[in-house]
């Protein structure tokens, strides 16, 4: 298929394509795909104030009829899986498998906040008062910002978007800048879903802006936009965080990762192998959970890094619409110079780099390919405890599991991290309160490639959010807790007298 084709595939039309002073290029040959026109900063207010005012009339809607507009999204989303599938692929150059898994999580978490919109429980508490009665409700907040980042360019908002809209919350969306057609295509989505649903939608329940910082600055900013959800690197969450608090707003922040393996003696290879290529070369390196650091028993080491350079030897680089390509290009050349740039610290603390350079042969022209990097080093450095959004893997040894959990936590961020055994006790000791301080934790799994049932997000410089499943739309909702007397007498808690 032509770009051109996939374009119009997923709906967008040449309205959408031309006039506009972004322009989007694919990673894949650097060809250009639109000229997108932006929103402005000054635009902002009014896109607010619509969100507030469709609040007013969002909130009162029943939620299992609120889900019910997210079933229909789902629908929508199924009906437009293969061509948005194939749309994540051409603007951020993820395989196609990828591209469709990544529509895919989109449909699951339809699903399951279609039956969370049933499921919004509050607790009764037991009262200490004769004749009381004492209760948790849970209420929307308002409008939710949504700010994503590139890697994930609709997954992401979909988690946000679904469960924000079922607790009875507008939500306006600022994808990246180098995402926008797979954001308008995905909102098209969207309004199909709403116009399906009918007059019980406000207006303004769902809007798109498309630009740079600014737009998600002004998010930020807003008394009016209660709940701010941004995913994307420490840097902007470290900006954004302190923002949305210094207003009083509800932070939920996505950031970055740097997430390790542990490989003890009694693991099983094969399995671990597997793991830590996908782990570490999926999505080209660009997974906020992708595996960056592998700490390995010294017992192991020289065999399983044998193993790892025969994989990495014949690892398909290429064109990620090909069938059997397995890495497709980083976003864009900015990206493989600071790969390649941090390759050359690494060199300089005495790493031994295999792999690790530009790929121009059997590649399309001007996308900006490379080969995966295994780094052995001596320490952890700084440089290793510093996330590169790129497939460069470090590699360290350990010789007892308590050093091993020590250097997985010993870094700034607290994504996701795993450990390879067949040990009980080693695994629950990686489980327990003294194991890994990350948001995620497998054992026998590698750290990316989460389910939409739990919550996903991290501690430390990860920011401390959770989206997705579990229990994370609490994050959307104010909890308001209720007392009802029902009895003919004013006791006061605590015992306290207060007689008139
Ligand atoms: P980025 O920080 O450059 O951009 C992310 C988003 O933030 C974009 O929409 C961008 O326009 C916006 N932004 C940037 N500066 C801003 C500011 N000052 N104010 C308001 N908005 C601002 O990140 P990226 O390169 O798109 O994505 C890669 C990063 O995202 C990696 O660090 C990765 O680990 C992280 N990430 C984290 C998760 C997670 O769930 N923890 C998921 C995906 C990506």
């Amino acid at each position: 298929m032509t770009h051109s084709a996939i374009l119009t595939a997923a709906g967008l039309h040449q309205t959408d394509l031309t006039g506009g002073d972004l322009t989007v290029r694919s990673p894949i040959d650097g060809a250009v795909l639109a000229q997108v026109h932006q929103t402005t900063a000054a635009d902002m207010p009014a896109t607010i104030a619509r969100a507030q005012a469709a609040f007013a009339a969002w909130r009162n809607i029943p939620a299992p009829r609120r889900g019910e507009l997210v079933r229909l999204w789902g629908e929508e989303l199924r009906a437009a899986k293969a061509e948005l599938g194939a749309l994540v692929t051409l603007e951020v150059g993820k395989i196609t498998s990828e591209g469709l898994g990544e529509v895919q999580e989109m449909i699951d978490i339809c699903d399951f906040a279609v039956g969370l919109s049933r499921q919004l429980y509050g607790l009764t508490i037991a009262s200490e008062r004769p004749g009381h009665r004492m209760a948790e409700t849970w209420h929307p907040l308002g409008p939710v910002g949504i700010i994503s980042a590139f890697n994930f360019p609709v997954a992401v908002y979909s988690w946000n978007a679904a469960l924000a809209l079922v607790c009875g919350n507008p939500v306006i969306w600022k994808p990246s800048e180098k995402s926008t057609l797979t954001a308008m295509a995905t909102q098209k989505t969207m309004e199909r879903a709403l116009a399906r649903f009918g007059d019980d939608a406000p207006d303004g329940l769902c809007q798109l802006v498309i630009g740079g910082a600014d737009l998600g600055a002004a998010l930020a900013a807003s008394r009016d936009v209660p709940v701010l959800s941004a995913t994307g690197s420490t840097r902007m969450g470290g900006i954004v965080g302190p923002q949305v608090m210094a207003r009083w707003g509800r932070p939920i922040l996505e950031l970055g990762g740097n997430n390790a393996m542990i490989v003890a003696p009694s693991a099983d290879l094969d399995m671990a192998v597997r793991a830590i290529v996908f782990g570490a070369v999926g999505t080209a390196g660009q997974r906020c959970t992708s595996l960056r650091r592998l700490i390995v028993h010294r017992s192991i080491h020289d065999d399983l890094v044998a193993r790892l350079e025969r994989a990495y030897a014949t690892l398909p680089i290429g064109d990620p619409r090909s069938p059997g390509t397995l890495i497709g290009p980083l976003i864009d050349s900015a990206a493989r110079d600071r790969m390649l740039a941090q390759l050359d610290k690494a060199r300089a603390e005495g790493g031994r780099v295999f792999g690790g350079a530009a790929v121009t042969e059997g590649v399309p022209d001007d996308g900006a390919y490379v080969s995966p990097a295994l780094v052995l080093m001596p320490e952890q450095t700084d440089t290793v405890r510093t996330e590169t959004f790129a497939p460069i893997l470090y590699v360290m040894h350990y010789d007892d599991l308590e050093q091993a959990i020590a250097m997985q936590n010993d870094v700034p961020q607290g994504l996701s991290s795993c450990i390879f055994t067949l040990d009980l006790r080693e695994a629950e000791t990686f489980l327990s309160a003294a194991g890994s301080d990350c948001g995620i934790a497998n054992v026998n799994i590698g750290p990316s490639g989460a389910e939409i049932g739990g919550a996903f997000g991290g501690e430390k410089e990860t920011g401390g959010g959770r989206e997705s499943g579990s229990d994370a739309w609490k994050g959307y909702m104010r909890r308001q807790t209720s007392t009802v007397n029902y009895s003919r007498h004013l006791p006061l808690a605590q015992g306290v007298r207060f007689d008139l």
